[in-house]
């Protein structure tokens, strides 16, 4: 898994702007597939899905965010030469000097004195020598001595506007935020809603794929419950990925017997490894979150 740059996003509201990361590179290397549908692919995990924006407080699709830029950190490919001046005495024209100091380098006289009091002292750098020259020349015809010394650098180029760099990173999105994003109307078609309620049925049993004591959707919060009802109503019998998404909400709310009908309902599911170990956990009356074998491992 490589990291790719972040990604400037507006809101599509008020163009309040945020960044998302990005991957330049993952795989599916110990990915595992779930048995309520959730892909987790620890080598190429999904970016925050939706987002409240940071400045209108209304959520929106991360996805769906027009897209700025991407951020660039890089040193410039040139070197750049720049020229350091060291005053190493004032000679018998000191207070002149100190004038001519005070007005190129713009100090006040406390801390001119100050300089010219810890000799030798930088006096300046420069990325045109022809301005290390002139500062040279102005002081040298008044008696003092000025040392240079060039340095080659790769100075650090900020192309991103500054803004971009303060714009906070959108987070992922809580169980919870995504039933709230739901009542505040994100989703402005049946499809849209079905996505929403299926990522918040994802996300609250993300405990249980690390090991949680599990709890049967029939047992947890009302609004959980009201979610895994209304995600039920937004299945249709007719295609058959939402078929096996609503049979899995029954066998995770312990409806076996609803369950089975479902899944035999003609026409018939195309025969998987994952439907047999579903079949399997609905006729024992299992009704916890499973992972399911990958394909290729039969
Ligand atoms: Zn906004």
């Amino acid at each position: 898994m490589v990291p790719g740059p972040d990604v400037v996003i507006a809101c599509p509201r008020c163009g309040a702007l945020h960044r998302r990361w990005s991957l330049a590179s993952g795989n599916t290397f110990g990915a595992v597939l779930w048995s309520d549908g959730w892909f987790e692919a620890p080598m190429c995990p999904l970016p925050p899905w939706i987002a409240r924006c940071v400045g209108c407080r209304v959520f929106f699709w991360v996805k769906r965010a027009v897209e700025l830029g991407e951020m660039d950190h890089y040193t410039s490919q040139c070197d750049e030469t720049l020229t350091t001046l060291t005053l190493e005495s004032t000679g018998t024209r000191r207070v002149e000097v100190m004038r001519q100091l005070r007005a190129r380098l713009g100090l006040g006289l406390q801390a001119v004195r100050h300089l010219v009091d810890h000799l030798p002292a930088r006096v300046g750098e420069y990325v045109r020598p022809s301005d290390a020259r002139d500062v040279v020349a102005a002081l040298g015809q008044l008696g003092a001595h000025v040392s240079s010394t060039c340095v080659v650098t790769q100075p650090y180029v900020q192309t991103n506007p500054q803004e971009w760099s303060e714009a906070p990173q959108v987070e992922y999105v809580t169980e919870a935020l995504f039933l709230e994003a739901i009542r505040e109307g994100l989703a402005t078609t049946p499809d849209e809603e079905r996505e929403l309620r299926q990522w918040a049925w994802w996300v609250g049993n993300k405990d249980y794929r690390r090991g949680a004591p599990w709890v049967p959707l029939s047992q947890r919060a009302p609004e959980v419950r009201e979610n895994a009802a209304a995600l039920m109503a937004l299945c249709s019998t007719h295609d058959a990925e939402q078929r096996l998404m609503h049979a899995e909400l029954l066998r995770e709310s312990e409806r076996f017997e609803e369950a089975r009908a479902l899944l035999d309902l003609p026409p018939p599911l195309a025969t998987s490894p994952g439907l047999d170990v579903l079949r399997d956990a609905v006729r024992r009356g299992e009704s916890r979150l499973l992972p399911l074998p990958r394909p290729e491992a039969v």
